[in-house]
């Protein structure tokens, strides 16, 4: 068995790796490379593997940087099976959908700024590349060992960091024995809400493992959820609107499952709350037709009043009206919309009504990437752009740390640890210094023998 790394190797987007097994060629995840337009570009360029002959695609879970160049491998000719999740199928097609239809539109928008007439732009991909992806793809549950290429065995195991991702487990005849190889996928950090905390794996001749937070130790849950009910209060007192920029898949529905858990605590029951976004709207349906995967304390709370997701004051906004119509609120509104980073999405309408209001509160619940209207905020601007109007900012701004979906330091340590025989590990998904600063952790607390690659790297299982 051998990998090869293209993707996520000293960076954390554009998650692909090439692997060889029992005389076959196989890929795990096929992602986007996101960040600056120069990264983006890369997407358009060709894949630095040979398609015709890769025999299958795992892909472990559904975000865009592990799943988005997926239309691209089909519509440049792959057509074998992708084995994923059922929970990550589903949250696919929701994925891959509006991720083709910002490719459209973006297209479009830059066509129309072309006056040579010729120099048409191609989105990346269409949502007919997205129907051919989701054909080919095979679902599968957590646990059950499944043979997806003769002589080649896969088990997917739950990583705990959204909704159906998983571990990767490959298991390979190799002459007269058999090689295993794990790719931890992302994993969520311990005690994530919703979801069960990663599944630790039992043994591995190669284990990749995720870097994103290798250098740092979050902040504990207990004082991130006491400064949420906090900033709740002021902004109550205050008499303002709380505006939350937050991602469609995860960060939207745990605020939900935050607000049920503490909902006498933090005297919910007197706000408006709405999820103005379709597409966090859809991603709910899938948690519901998953519930069989939550962790025992989200099942209790599932039982109990009030359901997270049937709040009696929540409204699910998915018409432009009636996002519009939220405008009417100057005061009580809890308005929970994306993007997540303030690029784009329904948040910026919210942000041009609000932020000029001293008693509004904009409450930052993610990362917010350099260069995005987020970042420009949790750094202080007074003045932003928005729709081409200039907004002095009154608002009171606060960053609420420690709801990161990824493991800490500590945390991707002690999963390494749980590996029966610590095998030899190869570092991907993370910066230069995140991995070198879990590099030294795993050296020091277990001796590991660690790895760091570069895209274009091979190393034997
Ligand atoms: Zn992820």
């Amino acid at each position: 068995m051998r990998v090869r790394f293209h993707g996520a190797a000293g960076e954390v987007t554009g998650s692909c790796h090439e692997v060889e097994a029992a005389g076959h060629r196989l890929l795990l995840d096929c992602g986007m490379i996101q960040g600056s337009i120069d990264d983006e570009h890369r997407n358009f360029e060709p894949f630095p593997f040979i398609i015709d002959g890769i025999g299958a695609v795992v892909l472990s879970h559904a975000h865009i940087d592990h799943c988005g160049r997926l239309p691209v491998l089909v519509a440049r000719g792959y057509q074998g099976p992708i084995w994923t999740h059922v929970a990550t199928a589903d949250l696919l097609r929701i994925m891959l959908e509006d991720a083709a239809s910002l490719a459209e539109m973006d297209a479009m928008q830059d066509n129309k700024h072309r006056r040579d007439g010729h120099a048409h732009h191609k989105p990346l991909f269409t949502r007919a590349d997205v129907g051919k992806v989701l054909k080919l793809v095979r679902p599968i549950g957590y646990g059950k060992a499944t043979e997806i290429l003769p002589g080649v065995t896969l088990t997917l195991r739950d990583a705990g960091h959204i909704l159906g991702s998983a571990s990767v487990e490959l298991r390979a005849r190799e002459g007269e024995g058999e090689r295993v190889l794990v790719f931890s996928g992302d994993l969520g950090p311990k005690g994530t809400p919703i979801l069960r905390d990663a599944e630790p794996v039992p043994q591995a001749d190669l284990l990749l493992l995720e870097s994103t937070y290798g250098g740092r130790a979050h902040r504990d849950r207990e004082s991130t959820l006491a400064e949420i009910g906090d900033v709740l209060e002021s902004a109550w007192n205050a008499g303002g609107n709380v505006l939350i920029p937050a991602f469609a898949v995860g960060r939207s529905q745990e605020l939900l499952y935050w607000f049920a858990r503490n909902w006498d605590e933090w005297n919910m029951a007197r706000w408006k709350i709405f999820l103005d976004s379709p597409m966090a709207t859809k991603v709910v349906g899938v948690y519901d037709d998953h519930e069989s995967l939550f962790d025992q304390d989200a099942q209790a709370v599932w039982r109990g009043r009030p359901h997270p997701f049937r709040l009696p004051n929540l409204n699910f906004s998915v018409e432009v009206e009636e996002s519009r119509a939220i405008n009417d609120h100057r005061g009580g509104a809890i308005i929970i919309a994306g993007s997540g980073m303030c690029n784009g999405g329904r948040i910026r309408h919210h942000l041009r009504q609000n932020l000029g209001r001293r008693e509004t509160h904009v409450m930052f619940v993610g990362y917010q990437a350099n260069g995005t209207l987020g970042r420009r905020l949790v750094d202080g601007a007074r003045e932003v752009k928005l729709f081409g109007e200039s907004v002095h900012v009154n608002a009171q701004l606060h960053t609420v740390g420690g709801l990161s979906a990824h493991a800490d330091q500590p945390a991707l340590v002690d999963w390494y640890g749980q590996v029966g025989n610590r095998p030899p590990v190869v570092l991907v998904h993370g910066e230069d210094d995140a991995r070198d600063s879990l590099a030294g952790a795993l050296r020091k607390q277990h001796g590991a023998d660690v790895m760091l690659v570069r895209p274009g790297m091979e190393v034997d299982v």
